[in-house]
């Protein structure tokens, strides 16, 4: 029996087989997302010892800055170096130029341990070779023990999640081997500080002892990795990172993902399951928080049960994000769409939304723009290009983007994570009063 089947609650809604095996709508054609730059937003504000470093055009600049508002006003941990027209034209060697912006930077901020040069459409269209400038700098600031890696943020065949994907498999190769045969957990996924220490708090109350988080604060602070790690995805965007963990032994716990009590009780329960965490102990260590986001929940039910909500994919939350509308909230879910559906990691997910639902993969924007007008949904869950025109059309828009900005995972965030989805909808009932 799956920690899902156990932990059931009385209170949602049941599906007896789910939809996992159901037809999946995959589609392939115009796309409207961000690209992989954008995690740098969170990344950054995480890894507090790293600079990020993309080598890319105005655009990428433009992009950044405008998703870092205000931030660019602080001591910024992010820049762009700007491939110019002599980069392009092959006129200057991009290498030198590389080069000296790197060194500049690390003269400038003694305190950066770990430079990420971030790949961009630009980079990646005259085929500038960041792998090989990162392990040439990594060389020449070896004695300053700086550490340089890189990966792609470009959005050539990307959607915005995958820019953390890529540098957390890029951050993978540097974790310490472990040294002892002891099982650790390594829970993998950024999390805002403050739901870090949360978990951390419960896992340690549930009596697991050694708990690693990747990313670490600290880029110099990684945990450690090897066949005794037991790996716990909080986000479910990760597929390259979880196979660069396996590549290096460690084991993946099936699970769903932390969002509202359901999906974080079902988590905690996956791993508390696996480190051998007695069934009494683990329902005493959870039962406040539990209390505590059914209360919050409760509040939100009111204006989210029965309101209809519809998914563009973006950000790839939306399988667990949906089911948690559904179960806890009692939304009625149409069509959940999502860039990429990882059927291992998703497969628990998959199992607890509702058969009537369409399941969708990809973009064919304007077939999905029809579909979506067709269905006439209360609520419409999509990237910042689509919003304005749909309500222009009088429909109800959520930026996707702001569920991945915002701290939503664990029971202490449950009725915040109902908040995003019930404002945009008050905001309407206000304005038709
Ligand atoms: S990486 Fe590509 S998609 Fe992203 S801002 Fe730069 S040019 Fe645009």
């Amino acid at each position: 029996m799956t920690a899902t089947a156990r932990l059931i609650d009385s209170h949602a809604p049941q599906f007896a087989s789910g939809c996992t095996s159901r037809p999946i709508l995959r589609e392939r054609g115009q796309r409207e997302v961000f690209c992989g730059l954008t995690g740098i937003v969170w990344l950054h504000r995480k890894i507090q010892d790293a600079f990020f470093l993309i080598v890319g055009s105005r655009t990428c600049a433009h992009l950044m800055q405008s998703a870092a508002g205000v931030m660019i006003f602080a001591e910024p941990r992010f820049g762009t170096a700007i491939i110019g027209e002599r980069d392009l034209a092959g006129l200057a060697d991009a290498n030198d130029e590389l080069d000296k912006v790197v060194t500049r930077l690390l003269d400038r901020r003694p305190d950066i341990r770990t430079v990420f040069l971030v790949g961009s459409c630009p980079s990646e269209v005259i085929k500038l070779d960041l792998s090989r400038a990162a392990q040439r700098l990594s060389r020449q600031f070896a004695e300053r023990k700086v550490r340089i890696l890189n990966y792609s943020g470009s959005g050539i065949e990307t959607t915005f999640t995958q820019g953390e994907d890529a540098c957390l498999a890029a951050l993978v190769p540097e974790m310490p081997q472990e040294t002892s045969a002891d099982t650790s957990l390594l829970v993998v996924g950024t999390l805002p500080d403050v739901v870090e220490d949360q978990f951390a708090r419960l896992f340690s109350e549930l009596g697991l002892e050694t708990v690693g988080f990747l990313p670490a604060r600290r880029s110099t602070a990684l945990p450690v990795v090897g066949p005794g790690a037991r790996y716990l995805l909080a986000q479910p965007f990760l597929g390259n990172t979880a196979r660069a963990l396996e590549e290096r032994g460690a084991t993946r716990i099936a699970a769903p993902f932390p969002f509202g009590d359901e999906g974080t009780t079902l988590w905690l329960k996956a791993a508390a399951d696996a480190f051998g965490v007695d069934d009494f102990h683990f329902r005493t260590v959870t039962a406040p928080a539990r209390e505590r986001a059914k209360r919050a929940l409760q509040h939100y039910r009111e204006t989210l049960s029965g309101k209809r909500i519809f998914f563009f994919p973006d950000s790839q939350l939306e399988p667990p994000l949906a089911r948690f509308l559904s179960r806890e909230c009692g939304m009625e879910l149409t069509e959940v769409g999502t860039p990429y559906l990882h059927k291992q990691h998703l497969a628990d997910e998959l199992a607890l939304l509702p058969e009537t639902i369409t399941l969708s993969e990809g973009q064919d924007v304007e077939k999905q723009l029809d579909r979506c007008r067709e269905t006439k949904p209360d609520l419409v869950v999509c990237g910042l290009g689509l919003a304005n025109p749909l309500e222009a059309e009088g429909l109800r828009t959520k930026w996707a983007i702001e569920l991945v900005f915002s701290p939503i995972h664990g029971y202490e965030q449950a009725g915040d994570l109902a908040e995003l989805f019930a404002r945009p909808l008050r905001r309407t009932d206000r304005l038709e009063v």
